[in-house]
């Protein structure tokens, strides 16, 4: 089940959607605007099913498109994009829903809803080939069925398409890389209407490695190659409370010391808030002296220690999914880093910061490892490999009117690193606050990515905030 929508409106959904199989799709038939077909269904305002398929995971943002396109497979997606064309309509492409600025929603435009198109396939020597509204919850249940992995994010509700297409980070990136270095091919439709594969286009595919988000077409199937799986996982959590300035500063500054020789089957993230530190450590491969070693300093740097037990990695995999309904927040990169000397000279400013608003997580998770090969560094348009650290900032909250005092805050830490010239971004967590976004996604790929953009989409169909310019 796709588990974006509250169930009981997804329940309805499929009811609705279902009745659309053995009728009509009800909305557009009615005012006679847009032809029936059974590769995909297309959804006005006033349709219910338009009202479910609109929203995505961030209640705080709302669009509303001049039509939703419900594809069941490529040939509907390209029927889309044709329709899009007649009519003069940006297109934006929607698979999981979980952009944290919406940039998988537009106003006024067409959205491609891929949340059907969620199969997957066994080729040979374990590839797998899936459709990107997958969520990472059915992936892994598909995959570890069979006792391989595939490295992906922790949240299970995220999209597998716009998870791989901005790079693609989790627990186990260490050890296989990002999620975009396992892509072995793409079948997309792109943004003139004409469905083309990465097989006869290596450039396509170097793109599509953390490039590909909302950019020049869209993606409908991706071959990956994937592992046997890890059998186990470990966690262990460190917490210290009553953390005055001095002390966060150095919990930050020994964290990074500790973590920069982690082994590559361990990941840690250290998670700050008002009033406590807090660090997971996680690994997948046997508990050696190196792991040891690692544990002993967090304990020393902490003051409850929690060590959980060794499960199978499916278990231990699913206690990280997370919240799986929409909800109010902001979350969005805060920098990529070297090491604790990139943010040693003003860091402090940031910890007063989120020290003195509740509701407010600066969190940072180790990179590095495998993520650091030169190959795929070649091989993919994700340019952020030489960092070993990445960042969010994250704010939650209940109402939509509570979250103005925690946005401005948001905002002001977010100046902070702007002004302290942070120079890296991650894709997969953007900002729409950030000025020069190109850049700070892209490095020096923009260019490239922009040759990619003008074979494929020239006349600039594929749209969101941030995308790639002709
Ligand atoms: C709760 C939560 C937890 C997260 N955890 C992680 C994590 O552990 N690791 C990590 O790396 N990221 C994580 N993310 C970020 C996540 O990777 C991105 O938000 C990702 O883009 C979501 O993919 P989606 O398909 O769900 O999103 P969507 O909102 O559907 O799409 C995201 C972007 O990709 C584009 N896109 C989507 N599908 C296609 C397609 N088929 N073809 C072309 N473009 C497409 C959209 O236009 C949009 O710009 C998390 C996000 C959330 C909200």
């Amino acid at each position: 089940m796709n588990q974006q929508y509250p169930r009981k409106e997804f329940l309805k959904l499929t009811v609705l959607a279902n009745a659309a199989l053995l009728t009509k799709p009800l909305a557009l038939l009615a005012n006679n605007s847009v032809p029936e077909h059974p590769n995909v269904f297309f959804y006005k305002k006033g349709a219910a099913e338009y009202e479910v398929l609109r929203k995505g995971f961030n209640k705080r943002i709302n669009k509303y498109p001049q039509v939703i396109a419900l594809a069941k497979n490529t040939a509907g997606v390209a029927e889309a994009i044709q329709y899009a064309t007649k009519n003069n309509l940006p297109v934006t492409i929607k698979s999981g829903g979980h952009c944290m600025e919406g940039f998988s929603c537009n106003n006024g435009g067409m959205v491609i809803n891929l949340s059907e198109m969620k199969a997957t396939s066994w080729g040979a020597d374990g590839q797998l080939t899936v459709q990107p509204g997958c969520t990472l919850a059915e992936l892994y249940n598909t995959i570890l069925s069979k006792k391989r992995y595939l490295p992906g994010g922790s949240c299970g509700s995220v999209g597998i398409g716009g998870l791989t297409l901005g790079g693609g980070y989790g627990l186990l990136s260490r050890k296989y890389g990002l999620t975009c270095d396992s892509l072995l091919e793409v079948t997309m439709v792109d943004g003139k209407g004409a469905i083309v594969n990465s097989a006869a286009d290596p450039e396509l595919l170097w793109a599509c490695r953390g490039g590909g988000n909302g950019n020049f077409g869209v993606i409908t199937e991706m071959k990956f190659r994937t592992y046997p799986a890890p059998a186990t996982m470990q966690s262990f959590r460190f917490r210290a409370f009553k953390t005055d300035p001095v002390r966060m500063r150095t919990i930050v500054e020994q964290w990074f010391l500790i973590t920069q020789n982690l082994p590559p089957a361990c990941f840690s993230a250290l998670v700050l808030s008002a009033r406590t530190a807090y660090i997971l450590l996680t690994n997948a491969a046997a508990h050696t002296a190196e792991v040891a070693k690692v544990i002993q300093q967090f304990t020393r740097l902490t003051d409850k220690q929690t060590a959980g037990k060794r499960v199978p990695l499916a278990q231990a995999l699913k206690v990280f999914y997370a919240e799986d309904q929409p909800i109010f927040f902001k979350n969005a990169s805060a920098g990529l880093y070297k090491s604790f000397g990139d943010i040693s000279g003003y860091i402090d400013k940031v910890l007063e910061l989120t020290r003195s608003t509740p509701g407010m997580i600066y969190q940072i998770n180790t990179l590095g490892g495998n993520i650091q090969n030169a190959e795929a560094e070649k091989d993919s348009a994700f340019p952020h490999r030489a960092y070993g650290y990445f960042s969010e900032l994250q704010t939650y909250w209940e109402t939509e009117t509570q979250g103005n005092r925690l946005l401005q805050r948001f905002q002001a830490v977010q100046d902070i690193f702007a002004q302290n010239k942070i120079s890296a971004q991650y894709r997969n967590y953007p900002d729409s606050n950030f000025k020069n976004w190109a850049h700070l996604y892209y490095g020096a790929n923009y260019e490239r990515l922009q040759q990619v953009k003008k074979k494929y989409d020239p006349d600039n169909r594929i749209q969101q905030e941030q995308s790639v310019q002709v």
